[in-house]
């Protein structure tokens, strides 16, 4: 698959990333649909990134193959199967939790929004859905699994 630019700044190769399937020599194609996917969340990642000022988006995990997912833990309804989240900083802009706060001040829509902590997961509906707008801290307890309360905190 050769490397689309799929917006100004986002290219294929860096919503596809992972860490675990580069570790474990998995290849992480996205299927068409998600490909089309992603498209649609690279767009809604500029509307972040200029939000943020137009500082760089460091994207950790975009699309997930169901083997990446299942090895990175991911839930197995996760929006990351579909192309449709990104997980990503902007350190350039602020911390996790600014870069959550100001993607509510600015009124960016999305399906999930979560302060993960070290990074955001950005998530969008799926196309024509009416994004939901979940708003979510993740609560992250010694020996336990993370647990998901609502807003940010
Ligand atoms: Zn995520």
């Amino acid at each position: 698959m050769d490397d689309a630019t799929l917006s100004p700044h986002f290219r294929l190769s860096e919503l596809t990333v992972s860490q675990t399937a580069v570790r474990r020599g998995l290849r992480n194609d996205p299927p068409s649909g998600a490909v089309s996917n992603l498209r649609r969340l690279a767009h809604a990642l500029e509307d972040v990134r200029r939000a943020l000022g137009d500082v760089p988006i460091i994207v950790s995990s975009g699309y997930r193959s169901p083997k990446v997912n299942s090895l990175v833990g991911g839930s197995p309804t996760s929006l990351h199967l579909q192309g449709l989240a990104a997980d990503f900083t902007a350190p350039a802009f602020g911390t996790p939790r600014q870069i959550c706060q100001r993607i509510i001040d600015v009124g960016i829509l999305y399906e999930e929004l979560i302060f993960e902590g070290a990074w955001v997961h950005f998530g969008l509906a799926a196309p024509g859905a009416v994004p939901q707008r979940k708003l979510l801290t993740a609560i992250f307890l010694k020996g336990g699994p993370t647990r998901y309360v609502g807003g940010l905190l």
